[in-house]
């Protein structure tokens, strides 16, 4: 298939390339599009047949159920068998924006878009671009993210292009995503709010809105017997083409025990990265060091993960080290996306004083 890229601006948006856009939805096609999270993959979420077509482009788990987009708030209603008051206060606080609510499905919802599931996800973003997009195309999109299955979320429209080109319709340059990981998933199905997995929007700020919130234990913590909640969570998910480690402990000890590892994998052959900050980026003897920013600035760190993670499949790394990062706030999403790619691989060096 031919996959005609085009650029569109937020604050410039092109009517008639989002109304091609919309058409190629409505005729049961497939187009990628830019939002404020990551690049998402679109189908009409109402068209079983466009989520298979999801599925196989991606060569995603066909029960691995996909997030329907929405534009406005009226579209609402039509997916979902109630709308719980909680709901409504999270979406008044936080919609358009990067939290995905679960609700139970109504019947116009295909199976197929929610992986065989009785819930549906679903999304109102706010990047302008992904609205216009979603409004042309019927109200109703949806969108896993734009990468080949199991690779790092595409945060930039090339990296779209490296896994989908020639398996979708169209793809839509709208330049980086701002936050630069997927949204945070709420289920407000079960009595109480359960974060299914964790994102920009932290457990403080929903609590802040609806009180307590749960979260799925079996998201972070690998010993956890029980299967997440979110099917999609129990795949390796995020990983880069190399192998990678994160190392946790004091900072010294951190940096001692990767140029340790750096050395032997060097005298292996191996090419070898690692993820810094900026604080200890300097300190690292590794063939690329790449620093996601400053440790205290969780919002860049955020945005700069995935890109990093790409990088180092450009350059053909094998061996990647990172240091680790506090589980507060967005940390808990940066430590989830980063365990995830890592396959849960952690070491804890030993004190050698
Ligand atoms: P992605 O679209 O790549 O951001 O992945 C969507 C995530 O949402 C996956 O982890 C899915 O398992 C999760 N998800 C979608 N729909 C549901 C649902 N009805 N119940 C629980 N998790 C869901
Ligand atoms: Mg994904």
């Amino acid at each position: 298939m031919n996959t005609e890229i085009i650029k569109i601006e937020e604050e410039n948006i092109d009517r008639q390339a989002i109304v091609r856009a919309g058409e190629i939805i409505r005729a049961g096609g497939l187009v990628a599009f830019p939002t404020e999270t990551v690049y998402g993959l679109g189908g009409d979420a109402l068209n079983a047949s466009s989520s298979e077509k999801i599925y196989a482009a991606k060569g995603r788990p066909s029960d691995n159920p996909l997030i329907v987009h929405i534009a406005k708030m009226e579209a609402l209603p039509f997916l979902v068998r109630e709308v719980p008051k909680d709901a409504c206060k999270l979406a008044e606080r936080f919609w358009p924006g990067p939290l995905t609510m679960i609700f139970n499905k109504s019947k116009y919802v295909p199976a197929k878009t929610t992986g065989g599931l009785e819930t549906v996800a679903v999304r109102m973003p706010s990047n302008k671009v992904a609205k216009a997009f979603i409004e042309e195309a019927g109200g109703y999109v949806a969108a896993p993210s734009a990468n080949r299955s199991g690779r790092p979320s595409p945060t930039l429209a090339k990296y779209v292009i490296e896994d989908l080109d020639g398996r979708v319709e169209m793809i839509i340059d709208g330049g980086e995503a701002v936050i630069g990981l997927e949204s945070t998933i709420v289920d407000l199905t079960e009595e109480k709010p359960m974060i299914l997995r964790p994102g920009y929007v932290t457990a403080e700020m929903l609590a802040s809105v609806i009180g307590n919130v749960e979260t799925d234990r079996a998201i972070m913590d690998e010993a956890c017997d029980k299967a997440p909640k979110a099917p999609g969570m129990k795949y390796r998910h995020y990983a880069p083409k190399g192998g990678l480690t994160i190392v946790e402990g004091q900072a010294w000890q951190v940096e001692q025990y990767i140029n340790e590892r750096l050395k032997e994998c060097k005298a292996g052959g191996k090419k070898t990265g690692v993820i810094a900050t900026d604080e200890t980026a300097l300190h690292y003897q590794a063939d690329s060091v790449k620093s996601v920013g400053k440790r205290k600035e969780k919002e860049q760190i955020a945005k700069g993960l995935f890109r990093i993670l790409r990088e180092f499949d450009d350059e053909d790394i094998q061996v990647i080290f990172a240091e680790s990062f506090e589980r507060q706030g967005v940390g808990a999403a940066i430590m989830n996306r980063l365990l995830k790619a890592a396959g849960h691989q952690v070491v804890t060096p030993e004190s050698k004083l």
